[in-house]
């Protein structure tokens, strides 16, 4: 089987109510996701529970056959799932290029002493990354000056430094700008080569754009699941959430 992911039945709750309720959720290697459903569905909540940021009550999350539920989040880390919030959390007074440096993993011999990365292999990782979220021309200016959608695209590429087999992206396009949506629709395609991408996302006609399979999320468990043409058509996707 190739699943990168499985959940099982993850069951999470706030004061007594039930933001995730016995979901039974997979994806594969190298699929791109697509996670959708109304406001407060869970759907935050789910990555915030695979990256380790909250423990589950219950159920379990298996990555690569490998039991993470409730290892703290640098372990999973450093298992390979890189995870995006909302709110960027690039440093403003650092270059691009200095933001991508730093965001790079060190390496450790078996003995634990750290071995320098070869400076060539880091510089071409860093020029490489950022051809990929359009910042070439703007490695040497401070993350601070750059508009809202670069350092969206910025922290995604801090992520990708550390090369995660498992990205988790909870609503990227928001507040961006039609043509900063259409470059990131792009930049998603290629990150999503080699890797498997989880997306949370409001923007409809950008779902429209980017999705295989998508999930819908509602009160914490899977409504509908499969193509955007198979759930665009399903009448209980179309009463929660889709119908005005
Ligand atoms: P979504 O991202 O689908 O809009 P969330 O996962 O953010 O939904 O939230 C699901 C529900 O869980 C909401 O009712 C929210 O208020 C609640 N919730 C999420 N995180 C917490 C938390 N850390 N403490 C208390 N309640 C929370
Ligand atoms: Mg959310």
């Amino acid at each position: 089987m190739d699943d990168i992911l499985s959940v099982n039945g993850l069951t999470v709750s706030f004061d007594g109510f039930k933001a995730l309720d016995s979901l039974d959720f997979s994806v594969r290697q190298d699929e791109l996701r697509v996670v959708i459903g109304p406001n407060g569905a869970g759907k935050t909540t789910l990555l915030d529970l695979i990256c380790g940021k909250t423990k589950p009550d219950s159920g379990s999350i298996n990555f690569k056959d490998q039991d993470v539920t409730g290892m703290i989040e640098y372990q999973i880390t450093r298992a390979g799932i890189g995870r995006k919030f909302q709110t960027p959390s690039i440093y403003q007074d650092l270059t691009v290029h200095e933001n991508l440096e730093i965001s790079y993993p060190e390496k450790r011999s078996v003995f634990g002493s750290l071995f320098f990365k070869s400076s060539a292999e880091l510089v071409e990782k860093i020029n490489g990354v950022a051809e990929q979220i359009f910042l070439t021309d703007e490695l040497d200016s401070k993350a601070g000056v750059l508009s809202h959608g670069q350092k969206q695209w910025l922290e995604i590429g801090l992520l990708l430094m550390q090369d995660p087999e498992l990205l988790l992206l909870d609503e990227p396009v928001a507040g961006m700008s039609a043509k900063e949506r259409e470059s990131t629709a792009d930049l998603l395609r290629s990150v999503s080569k080699g890797r498997s991408v989880i997306l949370i996302e409001h923007d409809m006609a950008f779902v429209e754009k980017i999705a295989q399979t998508v999930t819908v999320l509602h009160q914490g468990q899977r409504l509908a699941e499969g193509s955007m043409q198979h759930v665009q058509n399903d009448q209980r996707v179309i009463d929660v959430y889709l119908g005005d």
